[in-house]
This record gives C-alpha cells, sequence and structure tokens, in this order.
C-alpha cells in the first residue's frame, strides 16, 4: 500500500474509528486500554486494500485462505477477559491469522508468543506487525493444537480458532492462577469460555458468551 493510500485511509476513518468506539461502549467493553487501542490500531492494514474502507466497521472480514480478520467487538471482549484482574506477564496466541489480535495484546502485555498453522498468513502478519515496529512478539509456524511448550507456562492464554474439546496441550501450559480466553464448539456456533487454573490440578470454567470462529485444525500448511 502506498503512503498515500494509508494517509487517505487515515483521514476517513477517524469518525468510523470513533463511531466502532463507541459501539464497543454500549456493548459492555469497558477497560479504557482495551477502547483505546481498538481506536488507534491500524484494522485496515490488516485486511486487502479492497476492503480498507470497510476496516473500521464491528465486523470479521476475510483475509484469504479461508480465513478471517476477527470482529473488533470479539477481539474487544476477549482481550478484555484475559485481562480481568491483572496484566499477565507471557501471553500465548493460538491463531496467529492477519496478527491484529497479536498488536492488541503486544500493546498491553510484555511478551506475546503466537503460533499459526498458515505459513503464509504467518509471513504476512510478521512483515505487517514488523512495519508497526512491534518488538515484543514471537512467531511459530506450527498446529497449535500442541502450544508452544519451551516457553510455557503462560500467565494468559488466548485462542481465535475453534476446538471441540479444549486441547490438553493448552490446559498443561496454562500457569496456575493463568486464564484462557477459547471458543469451544462445533463448527455453527461456539462458547467463548474463560478457563481458570485455580492450582496444578483444578480448573474453573466460566462461559462469556455464544460467538462463531472458524474451526482449530490439525497439521500445517
Ligand atoms: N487472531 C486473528 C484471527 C484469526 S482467525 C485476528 O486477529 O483477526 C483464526 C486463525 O487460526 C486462522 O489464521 C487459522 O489458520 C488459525 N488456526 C486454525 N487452526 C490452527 C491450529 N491448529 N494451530 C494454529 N493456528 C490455527
Amino acid at each position: 500500500m502506498t503512503v498515500v493510500g494509508v494517509r487517505g485511509i487515515g483521514m476517513t476513518s477517524a469518525r468510523t474509528r470513533e463511531r466502532l468506539v463507541a459501539r464497543l461502549k454500549e456493548q459492555g467493553i469497558r477497560n479504557p486500554a482495551v477502547l483505546n487501542l481498538i481506536r488507534s490500531a491500524p484494522r485496515h492494514l490488516f485486511v486487502d486494500e479492497a476492503l480498507a474502507s470497510r476496516a473500521y466497521e464491528d465486523t470479521a472480514l476475510p483475509i484469504g485462505l479461508g480465513q478471517t480478520i476477527s470482529q473488533p467487538f470479539i477481539v474487544a471482549r476477549m482481550t478484555e477477559a484475559l485481562l480481568e484482574d491483572t496484566v499477565p506477564e507471557k501471553v500465548l496466541e493460538v491463531g496467529t491469522g492477519c496478527g491484529y489480535q497479536t498488536l492488541i495484546l503486544a500493546k498491553l502485555v510484555p511478551q506475546v508468543f503466537t503460533v499459526e498453522r498458515i505459513g503464509a498468513l504467518q509471513q504476512r502478519a510478521r512483515k505487517t506487525l514488523n512495519t508497526l515496529k512491534v518488538r515484543n512478539v514471537r512467531f511459530k509456524h506450527a498446529d497449535a493444537n500442541w502450544g508452544w511448550p519451551q516457553h510455557a507456562p503462560y500467565d494468559g492464554i488466548l485462542v481465535t480458532a475453534a476446538p471441540e474439546a479444549v486441547p490438553p496441550a493448552l490446559m498443561q501450559q496454562l500457569a496456575v492462577g493463568g486464564r484462557m480466553v477459547i471458543p469451544v464448539g462445533a463448527t455453527h456456533g461456539q462458547d467463548l469460555l474463560l478457563v481458570t487454573r485455580t492450582d496444578k490440578q483444578h480448573y474453573a470454567h466460566k462461559l462469556l458468551d455464544r460467538v462463531s470462529f472458524v474451526p482449530l485444525l490439525e497439521g500445517t500448511e
């Protein structure tokens, strides 16, 4: 995208960004840091140029390869839930996609580890975040059903694709006292769960919302 293009969208989007933030507030998003980030993050840089004019609508959009950029409300809701009591030091993100949720996390927590199964998407996300000078994210091209054991345990785990049940590896890699936000269920609608590890053996589950995510698949491509 040319510099002129970026500026052009930036100018026309100031009002639509405010409208988006107002809408998220109406829908119950309260965390001021999260709202400020939704306002300032250049979401148009994460979608195709042809869709850039729709980047500040509260909707999921296609990013190619059958995947989507999450709806801003969902990104805000999940981030707020992950950060509710304390700011986690280390967060594992499952499903980098275009890297928009990754950017929001990277601005709020010290260290982000993000895993994506589609190599081409991961490369694009890496480039975009590099352009934005985001330095506290580490990327891995892998099937995140297995988490990222080398850096475990994580104080927070945020999952942006839906498995039918919480993958055991992710449960194991959650620190005691850590929180995981994860959509769980069948293809056409899932429960967004907050899973808290209360001690070594025990986990508490809380239902946050009904949501619709792409499925968590197996293997890499
Ligand atoms: N976080 C993104 C949304 C990504 S959509 C955003 O900010 O908008 C979900 C992503 O999860 C897709 O890119 C998909 O390829 C990826 N995914 C699905 N199954 C996966 C798996 N087993 N391991 C890693 N990534 C996976």
